[in-house]
């Protein structure tokens, strides 16, 4: 579970013309994943260009799951080289999704002490303010 100190602004994603879709979906609470239909893959961060078959014109975006798996995860238990807009413990976690790609982003309701790797996950969206939506990742069964 990831909570906020007052006053200190929340990092913004930087949307450019390779991510702006992939930010969009996630502003109508979605989420997309570039794939190249040429080669079959999914592909993340967002690109201009398939980096398997080199392709530019084949990378179309898909609805995804969400749901994947805790592939490696950070604690942050002290504010040493932690982020100073969180409260403490926070934990950062990357998650693996069934579509094969990776994803960091924070928990919601999951206690640090608590996150494995392999824990079942499905990301879930909030409402920072009227410009900004993030993702956020929540214990699923099974
Ligand atoms: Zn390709």
């Amino acid at each position: 579970m990831v909570e906020y100190v007052k006053g200190i602004p929340i990092m913004r994603p930087y949307i450019d013309q390779d991510n702006q879709a992939y930010w969009d979906a996630v502003k109508q609470h979605k989420l997309v994943l570039q794939h190249c239909h040429a080669c079959d893959l999914y592909l993340h961060p967002p690109r201009p260009m398939c980096p398997s078959c080199n392709a530019q014109d084949t990378l179309e975006w898909k609805p995804s799951s969400g749901k994947g798996q805790i592939y490696s995860f950070v604690n942050f238990t002290t504010d040493r080289m932690a982020y100073p807009a969180f409260k403490l413990p926070y934990a950062v976690v990357l998650v693996e999704l069934e579509e094969g790609v990776r994803l960091t982003g924070n928990t919601h309701q999951i206690h640090p002490d608590d996150i494995y790797v392999g824990m079942p996950v499905e990301i879930m969206f909030e409402d920072m303010d009227d410009d900004m939506t993030l993702y956020r990742f929540k214990k699923r069964d099974g």
